[in-house]
């Protein structure tokens, strides 16, 4: 039966690159960190959301096939060129952590902290949104972010004195907000319907009650026990893990950041790492000189919907001419708003 299952999978994965190879460069296949193996072999691009959404929109290429979630291939549409469309082979990829903020909450929070502080905070949004928050925060001034950003965006709304509204995920901005100093009276959560509690009007940064629910697998006790039975293990884990995870590691990083440490880590390296473990696998397969270990196996089952078989349903609709069920669009206006957020994100990162 595993013979048969793995021919069949052979079979797609060859039809996928006889189409490919038909398309002579006008379809782009970008494949997030987290997907299968057979994908990411596949693909033209391998990157983390932000780095698959510019590099696309860079492309020449005609049509962005995203392997990834659905905020994965909005960000691809936002940054796209009116002429290039956007694919995704399976809607129902989303993000449980994007799905905790609405525009409509977000709004609840920003006037919540103007009535309660007299002060206009900045909203700061992470990549891993729905589109209609991202342009929700430039509309309203603000910036989006990356986990490898954040550090630098929060700092840069801080030294200005900005109170800044971080969405939706509350680790990421735990983890940033300690990473500058900041101490837990700082901080205040904001409820899921943007409520703001009466105790938090000299928080500067206001955190939305969002997480990771892979991320959120990982604990201390786990670290521990992985210390134990490696005592020389250098540990690096996804910011958007819980603090006191990361504050038992020896680095927080973004996925690409980890494949940079992992790589730059001499040959003979004992190196833990705490994020999806498909990634991890990768990084496994791509290493044979050093010892990398997860800190768990997590899989995220949204990365997941993507298939061999559903991507090979697009590429035969594309090339049959219907592929317009597939295409992933955002409004005009949300288009122009969420384009000055991460116009911010940049200009901040690159200090332009
Ligand atoms: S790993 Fe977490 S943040 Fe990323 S898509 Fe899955 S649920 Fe969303």
């Amino acid at each position: 039966m595993e013979n048969i299952n793995k021919k069949t999978n052979a079979e797609v994965l060859d039809q996928i690159l006889q189409l490919k190879k038909s398309f002579a460069g006008r379809v782009l296949i970008a494949a997030h960190h987290y997907q299968q193996e057979s994908i990411v072999n596949i693909a033209d691009v391998v990157g983390d959301s932000y780095r698959l959404a510019v590099i696309a929109s860079q492309s020449d290429a005609e049509v962005i096939l995203m392997c990834g979630v659905r905020f994965m291939a909005e960000s691809a549409a936002i940054l796209a060129r009116p002429d290039q469309k956007v694919l995704l082979p399976d809607f129902s990829a989303g993000c449980p952590m994007a799905d905790m903020t609405t525009r409509a909450s977000a709004e609840k929070a920003l006037a919540s902290i103007k009535a309660l502080t007299g002060e206009n905070a900045v909203p700061l949004t992470y990549m891993n949104s729905w589109a209609d928050l991202k342009a929700f925060t430039g509309s309203k001034g603000g910036s989006i972010c990356t986990s490898g950003n954040a550090k630098k965006i929060m700092s840069h709304y801080l030294s200005a004195g900005r109170k800044i509204l971080f969405m939706p995920d509350k680790n990421l901005g735990i983890n940033t907000a300690r990473s500058l100093g900041l101490t837990e009276n700082d901080m205040c959560l904001v409820s899921q319907d943007g409520l703001v509690p009466a105790d938090c009007k000299n928080a500067r940064v206001f955190l939305w009650d969002g997480y990771c629910p892979v991320h959120l697998e990982f604990t201390p006790d786990q670290v521990l026990d992985l210390r134990a039975k490696y005592p020389d293990i250098t540990l690096m884990v996804h910011p958007e893990c819980v603090e006191e995870v990361v504050g038992l590691s020896n680095s927080a990083a973004s996925t690409e950041g980890m494949a940079n440490e992992i790589a730059r880590s001499p040959s003979g390296s004992v190196l833990g790492v705490g994020t999806e473990y498909r990634f991890i696998e990768r990084m496994i397969r791509g290493n044979p000189d050093k010892t990398i270990v997860p800190l768990e196996k997590f899989y995220c089952s949204d990365m997941d919907r993507i298939t061999p078989e559903n991507i090979l349903t697009v590429l035969k609709a594309y090339k049959e001419g219907c592929a317009d069920s597939y295409c992933v669009s955002v409004k005009e206006q949300d288009q122009n708003d969420a384009r000055k957020a991460l116009s911010a994100m940049i200009a901040i990162t690159e200090g332009v």
